[in-house]
Formats: structure tokens, sequence, C-alpha cells
């Protein structure tokens, strides 16, 4: 007899989520199957479901998604630290996979972008394995995927975030080059803002300051590490950055850091730099993100800035040892604020998007 399992599945764009059976099979070479235990609704999976963003239909979204194996087929005998991997582990795992070598994989170290990568939550429901995101009863861990046992330490809560928010503002973090003494702006506080806050604290930032307009997010920052915070929204730009550059004496802060996906911040963001300030944007992940900016301010401020976009495997890795090693400093387990059955998923999305809550997680 054919086992089946559920999934809440969109047809299109704005359309609300059916719960569909579609079948297991047994898994193949290099493949886990996976009994999710938690999934979190990702700000990425509200643009795809509003369809501000490109996704294939009918889909199972859902990218950040711990679970416990439940088939592990062969070749799969260690997780990316050389733990050794067996079933009723717990686990998590990058939230992209990709085939074989590439220019970018394997010449520059970034198998992020490697052409021909897929990510989980951004697939087609009706094609096998059908389990490929995280609003569903099972996801299929295919080749290509670097997996990472969990510690029974870490709370699901704590550690369903860490493939996609933790990773990426690791990531985000090790490009700001943030050093023992150094002042960190962060825009947005937002969960890769919180995770932000907390990470540059523990990288040595002497001074951590969080910009939001929502006062839940003001008072969340300070728990997360953050020494000041300004709400935008009762202030002008020019208070704003005066008030930025007092606490970040002599001449403004070393690094800057966007993860609010408002590009109007770019001007402000380099107004509170020094001479010699690092300006990372992480935020702005979907195209038309206009901004004018006058470059002879990069120039002459000698700025360097970067974009960055998702992480390398390492970085998971960090972001697993970073929650572990911190988590009776910072509140990781606050950052999941509701909890929604597989069924409830519609109303988990609605929450979600009017941010009502901070991370909605789904519990099959
Ligand atoms: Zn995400």
């Amino acid at each position: 007899m054919t086992r089946t399992a559920r999934a809440a599945v969109y047809d299109a764009p704005g359309t609300p989520f059916v719960i569909r059976e579609y079948p297991l099979r047994d898994v193949r070479p290099g493949e886990a199957l996976v009994r999710i235990s938690m999934s979190t609704i990702c700000r990425s999976d509200i643009h795809s479901w509003e369809g501000r963003r490109p996704n294939p239909c009918p889909g199972i979204l859902g990218h950040e998604i711990i679970g416990v194996i439940e088939e592990l087929g062969a070749e799969i005998t260690h997780d990316m630290r050389g733990d050794p991997l067996a079933m009723g582990d717990r686990i998590t795992w990058t939230e992209y996979f990709h085939h074989g070598g590439s220019f970018y994989g394997d010449v520059h170290d970034m198998p992020q972008k490697a052409p021909g990568i897929r990510k989980y939550g951004h697939d087609l429901a009706e094609t096998d394995p059908h389990f490929l995101g995280g609003f569903a009863d099972y996801c299929y861990v295919v080749p290509g995927t670097g997996i990472l046992k969990l510690p029974d330490t870490l709370s699901d809560e704590e550690a369903t975030p860490l493939n996609c928010g933790v990773a990426t503002m690791v990531s985000v973090t090790e490009a700001s080059d943030i050093r023992m003494g150094d002042a960190v702006v962060v825009q947005g506080l937002g969960l890769l803002g919180l995770y932000g806050c907390a990470l540059a604290k523990t990288r040595g930032a002497r001074t951590v300051i969080g910009l939001d307009s929502v006062p839940d997010r003001l008072a969340a920052a300070k728990r997360f590490g953050a020494d000041h915070t300004f709400d935008v929204a009762a202030m002008d730009e020019d208070a704003l950055v005066e008030a930025v550059r007092a606490l970040c004496p002599p001449d403004g802060a070393d690094v800057a850091i966007e993860v609010c996906g408002v590009e109007q911040v770019i001007p402000s963001g380099l107004r509170m730099l020094r001479v010699g300030g690092r300006y990372t944007l992480g935020g702005l992940v979907s195209p038309g993100a206009d901004v004018t900016i006058d470059a002879n301010v990069l120039v002459k401020k000698w700025i360097t800035l970067k974009g960055i976009h998702n992480y390398h495997p390492r970085h998971l890795i960090q972001a697993l040892d970073f929650v572990v090693a911190n988590r009776d400093r910072f509140p990781f387990g606050e950052i999941v604020d509701s909890t929604f059955k597989l069924d409830e998923v519609n109303d988990a999305f609605q929450r979600a998007a009017e941010r009502s809550v901070l991370r909605a997680a789904v519990v099959p």
C-alpha cells in the first residue's frame, strides 16, 4: 500500500493553502526522509505567497525546517561536521542544494551562488519527490544538501531559524568584518536584525545601535544585545544621524548593516559611518531597490560597500555553535512567538504577513 502524507499547498499567489496528500516513496541513495518537527514562516515565504517573488505553483513553501530522520539512504553516514547520522536524529540542513562543480562553487567558494542551485520551499508539489518544503508532514533532504545534527539541549524554537535567519546573519556579520571594540548600527530589527545585534555583540562590538519603527522590536533588540535603539518614525533623518553619530565617538560607526529591506535608508546609513567604515546590505532581496547616493561619499570616506545573499555551509555550523554557546545570554527561544498546526497555516500566514507575530511556527 502506498504511504501518503499531508502538505499545505498553494495553487497560485494570493490563494489560500489547501491540505493535500501526496505519496511517500522509499529514499534513494544520498537522500533522507525527515518527519518535520517545526517549520517557521520566513519573510520570503510571505513574499512568495503574495506573488512578489516568483515561485513555482502549486507549491509547498517553507525552508526554515527541522525534523527527525525517519529513513536514511545509502551514502549518508555523517553530517557536515563528521558526526555520525542515524534514524531518529533531529537535524537541520542548508536551505539550498546543488549538484556538482561550478565556477562559483569550486573556484570562488560560493556554493550558495552556484548555477542550478535549488532551494527548499521553492519547488513544485506535483513532481517527485513532492515533499521539498517545510509546511508538510515530511521533507526529503536530497543530495547536495549540507546536513547538521542538532544537540538535545536546543529547543525546536531555538533550532528552526538556524538554517535561514541565523546562518544568513553569520554570513552578513562576517562580511562586515566586525572587530573588537567596533560601533555597529543595525538598520531593521526583524528576525535578521535581532540575530545581527546578538552576533555583533558576540563578535566584540563595544556599542550596538538598533533602528526600527516597531516598539516591540525596539524592546526586543535590547534583550538581543543592542545597547541603544532609536524609533526611526519618531525622528527626521538629520536628527537620527546626529543621535547615532553622537553614540559612536569620535567620528561615527565602524559598521552599518542594512536588514530592513528599505533602500531609502542607505544614504543615512552612509552618513552614520566613520571614514573607513564598512556597510553591508543584506535585506534588499527584491529587484527594483533603486536609490540615489552621492558616490563621492564612498570615495572620500573610504567606504567599503558589500551585498550579501544567502550563506556558505560553514555559516550553518557557526550559526548552530553561536546559538548553543549564547543561549543563556540571549533569549533565542522568544523569537518563535506563536505556533500553528498544519491545517491552521492560512491563519499563520495572515498573522505573519500583518506582522502581529515575530516568527510564526507550523508544527504538523
Ligand atoms: Zn528565509
